[in-house]
């Protein structure tokens, strides 16, 4: 990594789309925000006022089929990883994320549309040092046959996934990458999010999926892929499950410097591995500075006192 200032937008940019829970229209509006502010969410249209909530662990309300974050009063905004995995993939540290609605755009069911407004926006390099959180020692979470774990890692931020459904078109693929906005943008941004027929239709039968189509999902059958249109990557899978642990793993407040793991992980696992690494004060600092290959030298430690609270339980199963 280079200049490890912090940055942010430019200015603001909007995008339209569906939610593809709700089926319902729904505006994104990208921001700036200043120093330390990390990502916020502002739900407008509700109840008359705007709500705004942090993108920390500790305000996400649910994991099952998405992310979901909230407050006291409920559910504010779901289907928030793939706009935060686009920020975090692209190296911006602050960004307010007005949504008004009750859940992200779906878009191509990929991070490429928020990709292609952090473009259009433009990255603007702030005055303060960026700042990380530096896994110290290896956290891991079994949950039956998944297991996730964060270990320390001396060059940023590396990501390994693997995936191995019964499912015989997917199958198991393993993926992995040393993030870096170069990598995000060609290896991961594009990477849809994807389902089983059988899956996909008990959902609408339970009036979940209700913007869920060809054009946002990647659909597979016990024998072949059905969307028309063939794979954006061969392994695009296990790609967007990792698109989607950048995403979730962003909810640390703060850039990781460590590597994460996950086999046959999904929201729910991401979720429960960044809060046992939270949870546990000596397993993590916050560092701040120039990022080299050792990772102590110019580097400074500001304390530890950041996102260790306690993290509201998440059920369900993992939907990507
Ligand atoms: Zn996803």
């Amino acid at each position: 990594m280079k200049s490890n200032r912090q940055t942010t937008l430019r200015t603001h940019v909007a995008v339209t789309g569906v939610g593809v829970h709700s089926g319902l229209p729904v505006t994104l509006t990208l921001g700036p925000a200043p120093v330390d502010a990390g990502f916020v969410f502002i739900r407008t249209g509700l109840d008359g006022c705007d709500h705004e909530v942090q993108a920390t662990a500790k305000n996400v309300v649910s994991t099952e089929f998405a992310t979901v974050l909230g407050d006291r009063s409920g559910p504010l905004v779901a289907t928030v990883e793939h706009v935060l995995a686009a920020l975090r993939g692209m190296g911006v540290d602050n960004a307010t994320i007005e949504v008004d609605g009750s859940e992200a755009p779906v878009m191509d069911g990929s991070a490429a549309a928020f990709v292609a407004a952090i473009d259009q926006a433009g990255i603007l390099t702030q005055s303060a040092q960026r700042r990380f959180i530096q896994v110290l020692k290896p956290v891991s979470v079994a949950m039956g046959d998944s297991l996730g774990e964060l270990r320390p890692y001396a060059s940023g931020f590396r990501a390994e996934v693997e995936i191995d459904f019964r499912n015989p078109v997917i199958g198991k693929q393993k993926y992995a990458l040393e993030l870096s906005p170069e990598r995000f943008r060609r290896d991961i941004a594009r990477a849809r999010t994807f389902g089983l027929m059988c899956d996909v239709k008990r959902l609408w039968g339970n009036g979940f999926s209700l913007g869920a189509s060809f054009d946002n999902c990647v659909v597979f059958d016990e024998e072949r892929l059905l969307n028309t249109g063939g794979l954006r990557y061969a392994d695009e899978c296990v790609r967007h499950k990792l698109l989607d642990a950048v995403g979730d793993l962003a909810l640390a407040g703060l850039p990781l410097l460590g590597a994460y793991r996950s086999i046959r992980g999904g929201h729910k696992l991401n979720h429960a591995v960044l809060t046992a690494l939270l949870a546990d004060r000596t397993a993590w600092r916050v560092v701040e500075g120039e990022l080299s290959r050792r990772p102590t030298r110019g580097v400074v430690e500001v304390g530890s006192g950041i996102g260790g609270g306690r993290i509201a339980a998440a059920y369900g199963p993992d939907v990507s």
